[in-house]
């Protein structure tokens, strides 16, 4: 039984002002019956239902069920209260529209960790619905609806079964049916009905409390004595409360007749409540949570509510963590990376690197100028772990077309746009190997293959191993000069041993294979040059084959070698033994810097200048230590004003003693120290932008002048070890992919910082719209959770569905933001590798890989994702703790 105890509850409205709605009530409820609340509307009837429903709080007193006292409870036992104890109907059903009558009625189950569909049909059976179960309510008429918001409350078994004016709105037929229903019911069940239709009390009541401004004012029960028959007794007339019968009728005019009579009710109806005795049996609640399955279901029910929003926020976030991984994984963009893949990826044995310029100007580092590689420098790579041999290039091209006049610089054949042959006018220089070296690199099957010649190692003289292009080369460009052997068979022939340029003498030629390999570039090239078809020329010098060969021929197939381990010492004698005769090709490019003698301080800026030395003059006599200087240096640097007529050896020109400074080709480095220092006497002037000097001048100069200018690394496992090692030193690899990569890598620096913002913000707006869906999904489900909390559903079931909607939220973005990341990746890559092989117009690029998918930032993204999406779920659980049934449920009566 329920025990009332002086139940006040004040309600203080947003202004602070404070309603009494129910003023000290007291009452006892049986354990079955019929009970009705009566009262005009606003009296406090519902309020008073609420606090018996466990929905609000009281204010003041108490209400003790089954000798369970509210004011020990906690918010647990309220949900348990409700959950165990309590079915309830409301005057307008409160059924969840997107669920079935089956799943509505489950639902009232599921809170109690039940599922017994045949109870379902068979409570759906009793309120005479059968067949109903799979409609929704909004198919259904109000006084089917009821019936199954009463099956709901039924379906629980519950001891009380509380209903809010239940037949509020429909028609008295439908009235009767749902109060006869009730009626039923209250034989096993405390059923407590708040109406404010008198006659309906009247006719089910089995107690009436009344109440007027929060008051009791009255409280009856049925009288067990009360029987409605016409009664004659002496001079009292007892009428009953309904039509007489025609004999009835007749006997009471008889009555009337006679003497005067009282005329009564026969007993009343109704009677004073008697006090009660309490009877002190203790009810426990069973404490229940739903199962897993009955809190997914819920999950979902509440995100089919909300399908628009969930699919943006999804489509949103998911952009977003996409877009912000992809940043990520440009800030961590690391060019020596990029670098180290494509050169690993390069089938190359052999790795060359250069000596660049200056490690903070990247310019100079991507300058195709070399720079003196010191001992120092090889012996880093080993100290870094290196474990292959170090083999040098020397800075002493062959001069294979020295008879042309345009050959006086150096002449690459990766300059994209000096070539006119596909053979090259002077070699890359002389790479100093050994034998194992030229097999690994030419020999098929581990043996050289050597066309002409023999290979085998004489250290006493300065023998050169060419290759088969350099010979091609040779051949291709053996016009007229008498430097050069003139006869194709002196190379690919018995006389091989033939001086080239004067002092080398070619002891071996061996097949580098290139002609099979470029078979169809060189004729495309042949057939092209000679066509003058200019357009597709530039389209086959841009092509991927073409880069691959030229940067092969730079790398290879355009070096001679030596097997000298002196080579440096005999190319220094040679060119001292030799000078007087060689011609242009010791023509050298390097800056000087002159002084004047008797003025130190005063010295012109480093120039550029080609040396010559003065076989160049052949016809004039030309002493050591004297120099020919062009007549623009010398007039500007004296403030003369000489002319052509002044030009020659010793025509007039007042002589100079200057300071020469020779530097080697790091011209631009301002704290460069010169490789050579001389003083020199200006005996005239030429023309031309060159310096002519004296050929044993020339010698010394040369002397100074010869160095390693790149390095071979045979031993390409660890190829990014050399390459960071090499890079520390400015190092650079000349291959197409450089700078591109150093392009890239300057462009993805700006963007850098801009990247780490953008990816702030973008976490942030993520964050954003995940709390918002948390937020916004408490509201948008208030309802639902509302009847879901008057059903008895713990705050603890609902928190957990939150966290499962939100974690499901989190798991879709995590799937989707990976495929989309990985394409994104790809496509990020291809457009950018697309503009790259157009914007530097080669082929090889595409193979370059720029971006990659990193999965470490995703999974790192993706965790964050998840915890932002538990952590928006904090707010709707914190939300939902505040979330009263009561006014909820209220409010929707109101709408
Ligand atoms: P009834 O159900 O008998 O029509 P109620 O119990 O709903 O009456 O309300 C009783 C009185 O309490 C009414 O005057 C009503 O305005 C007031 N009241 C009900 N709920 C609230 C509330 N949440 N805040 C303030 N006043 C309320
Ligand atoms: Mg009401």
């Amino acid at each position: 039984m329920i025990e009332v105890k002086n139940l006040t509850k004040i309600y203080e409205d947003k202004n602070k002002q404070s309603f009494k709605a129910l003023d000290n009530v007291s009452f006892t409820l049986p354990n079955t019956g019929m009970v009705f609340i009566l009262g005009k509307s606003g009296s406090g009837k519902s309020t008073l239902l609420n606090m018996l429903g466990g929905l609000d709080k009281i204010t003041s007193g108490e209400i003790v069920a089954d000798g369970n006292a509210f004011s020990s409870f906690k918010q647990e036992d309220y949900d348990n209260y409700r959950n165990t104890y309590i079915g309830f109907v409301f005057q307008d059903f409160c059924l969840i529209d997107n669920l079935t009558v089956y799943q509505n009625i489950e639902l009232a189950l599921q809170i109690k960790r039940e599922n017994n569909p045949n109870l379902i049909f068979k409570t759906l059976e009793n309120v005479g619905l059968k067949g109903f179960e799979k409609r929704y309510p909004k198919e259904l008429s109000g006084g089917q609806k009821q019936r199954v918001a009463i099956a709901r409350a039924l379906v629980k078994r519950p001891k009380l079964i509380l209903a809010d004016e239940p037949t509020g709105n429909l028609d008295s037929k439908t009235s009767t049916q749902i109060l006869k229903i009730f009626k039923r019911v209250s034989k096993e069940n405390l059923v407590v009905i708040v109406s404010h239709n008198r006659e309906d009390a009247e006719n089910y009541a089995d107690k009436i409390i009344e109440i007027e401004d929060g008051k009791i004012i009255r409280n009856v029960i049925r009288n067990k004595d009360y029987n409605n028959n016409f009664v004659i007794n002496d001079n009292v007339i007892c009428l009953p409360d309904r039509k007489l019968t025609v004999d009835e009728l007749s006997k009471l005019n008889e009555k009337i007749k006679e003497n005067p009579v009282t005329i009564t009710s026969t007993v009343d109806k109704f009677v004073e409540q008697p006090q009660t005795q309490l009877d002190s049996r203790k009810v426990t609640f069973d404490n229940k949570n739903m199962s897993t399955a009955s809190l997914i279901k819920m999950s979902y029910n509440f995100l089919r509510h909300r399908k628009i929003s969930l699919f943006f926020t999804i489509i949103f976030v998911l952009l977003i963590i996409t877009l912000l991984s992809v940043c990520q994984m440009f800030m961590v963009f690391d060019d020596r990376q990029v670098i180290n893949e494509a050169l690993a990826n390069r089938d190359s044995e052999v790795f060359v690197m250069k000596k660049g310029y200056d490690a903070d100007d990247k310019d100079y580092i991507r300058s195709n100028k070399n720079s003196f590689i010191n001992d120092n420098e090889i012996q880093s790579f080993i100290s870094n772990g290196y474990n292959g041999e170090i083999f040098k290039l020397y800075n002493t091209p062959l001069p294979i077309a020295a008879h042309n006049s345009n050959a006086d610089g150096y002449y690459y054949m990766s300059d994209e746009y000096r070539y006119s042959d596909i053979f090259a006018y002077e070699a890359v220089g002389v790479l100093q190997c050994d034998l194992d070296y030229l097999t690994k690199i030419f020999g098929s099957g581990a043996s050289l293959n050597v066309i002409s010649g023999d290979i085998t190692p004489s250290y006493t003289t300065n023998q050169l191993i060419i290759t088969d292009y350099i010979a091609d080369s040779l051949i291709y460009f053996n016009l007229d000069n008498k430097y050069l052997p003139t006869n194709p068979n002196d190379i690919y022939g018995n006389v091989i041993n033939k001086i080239i340029a004067n002092h080398y003498y070619v002891c071996a030629v061996i097949d580098t294979g290139y002609k099979e390999k470029y078979a169809s570039l060189i004729e495309k090239f042949t057939q092209y040059s000679t066509s003058n078809d200019n357009k597709q020329l530039q389209t086959l010098i841009r092509s991927e084959d073409f880069v691959n060969f030229i940067e092969n021929l730079n790398t290879y197939y355009n070096v001679a070698y030596t097997l000298n381990p002196n080579y440096a010492e005999y190319a220094k004698n040679v060119a001292g033994t030799n000078v007087k005769s060689a011609r242009n090709w010791l023509a050298f490019n390097g800056s000087i810097k002159y002084k004047d003698k008797n003025d130190v301080s005063k010295t012109t800026d480093k120039m550029y200048y080609t040396m010559y030395i003065d076989t160049a003059y052949q016809s004039t006599p030309f002493n050591k230590g004297e120099v020919l200087m062009p007549i623009r240096a010398y007039n500007s640097y004296f403030g003369t004003n000489y002319s052509q007529e002044d030009v020659g050896y010793n025509k007039g020109v007042t002589q100079q003693t200057i300071q020469l400074l020779h530097y080697n080709q790091d011209y631009d480095n301002v704290n460069a120290v010169p490789a050579f220092t001389k003083e020199v006497t200006v005996v005239g002037v030429v023309m031309e932008e060159h310096w002519i000097i004296n050929g044993e001048d020339f010698r010394e100069m040369f002397e100074a002048n010869l160095f390693p200018t790149a390095l071979y690394f045979d031993n390409t496992e660890n190829i990014s070890n050399i390459y960071n090692t090499g890079r520390q030193m400015n190092f650079v690899v000349t291959t197409s992919y450089f700078n591109a990569i150093m392009d890239l890598t300057n462009i993805v620096g700006i963007f850098t910082d801009y990247f780490g913002v953008i990816g702030a913000i973008l976490a942030f707006i993520a964050l954003l719209l995940l709390i918002n869906f948390g937020y916004t999904s408490v509201k948008a489900n208030i309802f639902e959770i509302g009847v879901i909390k008057a059903l008895g559903g713990k705050n603890k079931n609902l928190s957990i569905s939150f966290v499962l909607q939100m974690l499901f939220i989190g798991l879709i973005i995590c799937i989707l933001t990976t495929i989309l990341s990985i394409v994104f990746v790809q496509v990020t890559n291809t457009v950018l590798v697309n503009s790259f092989v157009k914007f530097y117009n080669n082929e090889i690029l595409k193979n370059l890989v720029i971006l990659y998918f990193m999965p470490n930032i995703l999974i790192i993204d993706l965790c964050a994702t998840i915890a932002i999406s538990l952590i928006s779920s904090l707010l709707p659980i914190y939300k939902l703790r505040k979330v009263k049934p009561f006014n909820i449920i209220k409010q929707k009566n109101t709408l």
